[in-house]
């Protein structure tokens, strides 16, 4: 028996050593219970097992193993330690994402993995009795957002699991106390469809593609499916899950917006049946448990669709994953570490398990791309709609013409006021898109020039109306509103439009129009986005005004007319990817129209309508190698791999010392590879000052010893005591 295990905890920390008892039995890949620091107790999991004490000190002994099982296979291990090398993080840190957690709401350190699987389940239960219909009324005037929760309960039958409910404690209590519900128990539920009905014939295009696709994976692991909006990749997705499931195999079906997943298991379970097992992060940790433990004791067949956290999840017979929207941005983690992109994980994922890999889109990334003009995947194009829809038309329309000849009302041309009026006449629906939310980005005082700007991020306030009260977007700060400026005492004005001022305006030039809104304020949960969703595609509303979040899978029978308010932001990023992600945005919310028996209409309105991204939209191969021309002229990805290392903090004087430091240490290195140190557009974020230096690495030379090299000189940064406080974090493959 070994003495000694290496333990990864879920924290930014080296594997540590623990003694391993007399009596206890541990294997690799178990999930072990330890004692880190003073107090706290751990799961951490067992990833060596050796005779070597530690250097100094004693290892403390591990507590206990906390399940039967294993929680990692080998392989798994390998693709974590994957993980953690290729994006400069620890493995510790991968586990954080890998693993559910209950995270304890003081310091991201002190996760836990939660050694517990439900058998009964807390539930709210109606109290039939006090839902009068005058009782209702007055629920549904006075707390709306109480009122919604009994609905939901009367339509799932008068109870449902708590973690099933997106919805406060207060809330809920509320509603208890009140007497309209009881809390109530039961058997845990794992909810499954079990009608199972054939797979839709394909038409002849997609039949095609189908074939193609089965021929090129024959050959080659990774296939790019690229299909118009609307021309049916999911049916073919389904043709290739059966496939799979029918050997035994495990899918993963990725998607990238955790509020996709819900429609997305709808219709795959009215397929596929109970296999179809959702899962991303808003599932409550315990939900996550008894799926990832179900899953380490299945023999295969299951179907997963989720955000990108699902390739964690033990499918030992990986046969198939699916990257859908595979340009999405959203793929990319941000923050915290690991910040890993996961389309490219998961063919990674699937390299590993010898399975393979359909990445699909409408508008596939300038990457995917490349990899198919080089012939490295395999490839298929999907480009008429299924059932011949015809693409809508696209018009631009001069924003500053329109002005000038006094024929702009609030934020519509004209153009698109005679649009919209007509869909409303013929009983059509209309999506009208801008992207950003609340009222206006910022307030301005015309006399001085003074805005607000939060106290804590160099950005400024946006005004939010319905609150009244201006807001941080990055820190979520708020205050409350000035109406006069504090200098001069002149009335503050709204600059720029969001969505609820176009919703404003909406209600005044169409007041017979029925409106619903879109965004990061009103689809707070899934919940909430179902609703507004549901209530859209039902035509309880003529107009739908959105940000992104209407650009993404959506699918209404009688949208006929889109129209995009400015164009004009969508080109303000200051990130190399910026056209290509406005020219992906554009077509995939031009995709939006038109999907049925009618033709669309796009209308973009724009003060630059000559800008060459208006002229082409439409024609992906035109774009694209225009785009991959740049990038190759300036050397961008996908001809470079850019490491982006940001440096965050507290004390300017010493980050800016510590960021020249490592740039000279860097270019003396990497030489003219190195870009910065730059500030970035927001230099400050919650009090902490921020800077960065791009690393740029040829696709032919070797990106692992780049990284090797730039861990050398941030560690030899250090030792040299140059960035005391400074938090250094490497962003691979911006
Ligand atoms: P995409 O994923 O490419 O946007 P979908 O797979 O969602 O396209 O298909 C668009 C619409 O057309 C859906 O409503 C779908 O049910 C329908 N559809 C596509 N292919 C078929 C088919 N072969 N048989 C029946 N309906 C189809
Ligand atoms: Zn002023
Ligand atoms: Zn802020």
């Amino acid at each position: 028996m070994s003495r000694y295990a290496d333990i990864v905890l879920p924290l930014a920390q080296p594997a540590y050593t623990f003694a391993v008892g007399e009596a206890m039995e541990v294997r690799v890949g178990d999930a072990v219970a330890v004692q880190f620091g003073k107090k706290s107790v751990y799961t951490g999991i067992v990833w060596r097992l050796h005779d070597i004490p530690p250097r100094s000190g004693t290892a403390k002994p591990i507590l206990a193993v906390v399940y039967d099982k294993p929680l990692l296979t080998e392989l798994q291990m390998r693709f974590w330690e994957w993980v953690a090398d290729y994006y400069m993080c620890y493995v510790g840190e991968v586990m954080r994402v890998a693993l559910p957690s209950t995270i304890k709401a003081k310091a991201r350190c002190e996760e836990e993995f939660t050694p517990y699987i439900p058998k009964r389940e807390r539930t709210l239960r109606l109290v039939k009795e006090a839902c009068n219909d005058e009782a209702m009324a007055k629920l549904q005037r006075r707390a709306p957002k109480r009122y919604s929760v009994v609905e939901a309960l009367v339509a799932a039958g008068g109870e449902i699991a708590r973690s099933a409910l997106d919805v406060d404690a207060t809330t809920l209590n509320a509603l208890c106390k009140a007497g309209f519900t009881e809390w109530g128990e039961r058997d845990f539920v794992r909810d499954i469809a079990r009608t199972k009905t054939l797979l839709p014939t394909l038409s002849e295009a997609q039949q095609r593609a189908l074939e193609e696709l089965r021929k090129g994976l024959s050959t080659k692991s990774v296939a790019l499916l690229h299909g118009v909006t609307s021309s049916g990749k999911t049916e073919i997705y389904t043709h290739l899950i059966e496939e799979q499931l029918a050997k035994g195999n495990d899918v993963l079906f990725l998607v990238p917006e955790i509020s996709l997943t819900t429609q997305l298991v709808e219709r795959l379970r009215r397929l596929f049946g109970e296999g179809v097992t959702p899962y991303h992060s808003k599932l409550t940790p315990v939900q996550r448990t008894k799926i990832y433990t179900d899953l380490i004791s299945s023999n295969g067949g299951n179907l997963i669709v989720g955000a990108r956290s699902a390739l964690f999840l033990p499918l030992d017979r990986l046969g198939l994953v699916i990257v859908d929207e595979e340009h999405d941005s959203s793929y990319k983690q941000t923050e915290p570490n690991p910040r890993y992109n996961g389309r490219d994980t998961a063919i990674m994922l699937a390299t590993m398990y010898k399975a393979k890999s359909v990445l699909g889109s409408a508008t596939p990334s300038l990457e995917s791309f490349a990899n198919h003009l080089s012939g490295k995947y395999a490839y298929t194009h999907l480009s008429e709609r299924f059932g011949g829809v015809e693409m809508p038309e696209i018009i631009v329309s001069d924003t500053v013409r329109n002005v000038k000849r006094n024929e702009r009302k609030r934020h519509f041309n004209k153009v698109l006021v005679d649009a919209i009026n007509e869909r409303l006449e013929r009983g059509e629906q209309v999506i009208l898109f801008q992207n950003r939310r609340g009222y206006s980005p910022y307030m301005e005082c015309p006399e001085c020039g003074f805005s607000a700007r939060c106290p804590r991020c160099n950005v400024a306030l946006a005004a939010h109306q319905h609150q009244g009260r201006l807001v941080c977007h990055y820190c979520g700060y708020s205050e409350e509103k000035v109406t006069l400026c504090p200098n001069c005492k002149s009335e503050m004005r709204p600059m720029g439009f969001g969505t609820e001022r176009v919703e404003e305006a909406v209600a005044e030039l169409f007041p017979q129009a029925r409106v619903l809104r879109l965004d990061g304020d009103t689809a707070t949960s899934s919940t909430a986005y179902n609703r507004i969703i549901g209530a859209f595609a039902r035509h309880e509303a003529d107009i739908l005004v959105g940000t992104q979040i209407v650009s993404k899978g959506l699918d209404f029978a009688d949208v006929t007319l889109i129209g995009i308010l400015n164009g004009d932001n969508l080109l303000t990023a200051s990130s190399f990817r910026a056209e290509e992600r406005a020219w992906q945005l554009l077509m995939q919310v031009a995709g939006r129209a038109g999907r049925r028996d009618k033709r669309g209409e796009v209308i973009i309105q724009t003060s630059e309508p000559e800008h060459h991204i208006y002229s082409s939209i439409g024609d992906y191969e035109q774009v694209a190698t225009r785009l991959l021309n740049e990038r190759k002229r300036y050397g961008y990805p996908p001809y470079t791999r850019i490491v982006r290392i940001m440096m965050r903090s507290h004390n300017s004087g010493v980050l800016v010392e510590a960021s020249i430091s490592l740039g000279e240490r860097l270019r003396n290195r990497f030489a003219r590879r190195v870009l910065g140190p730059v500030t970035p557009l927001i230099d400050r974020v919650r009090g902490e000052h921020r800077v960065e230096l791009l690393l740029k690495i040829e696709t032919e030379a070797s990106y692992a010893r780049a990284k090797a090299i730039l861990r050398e000189e941030i560690a030899k940064l250090r030792t040299d005591g140059k960035a005391k406080g400074v938090t250094i974090i490497c962003d691979v493959d911006i």
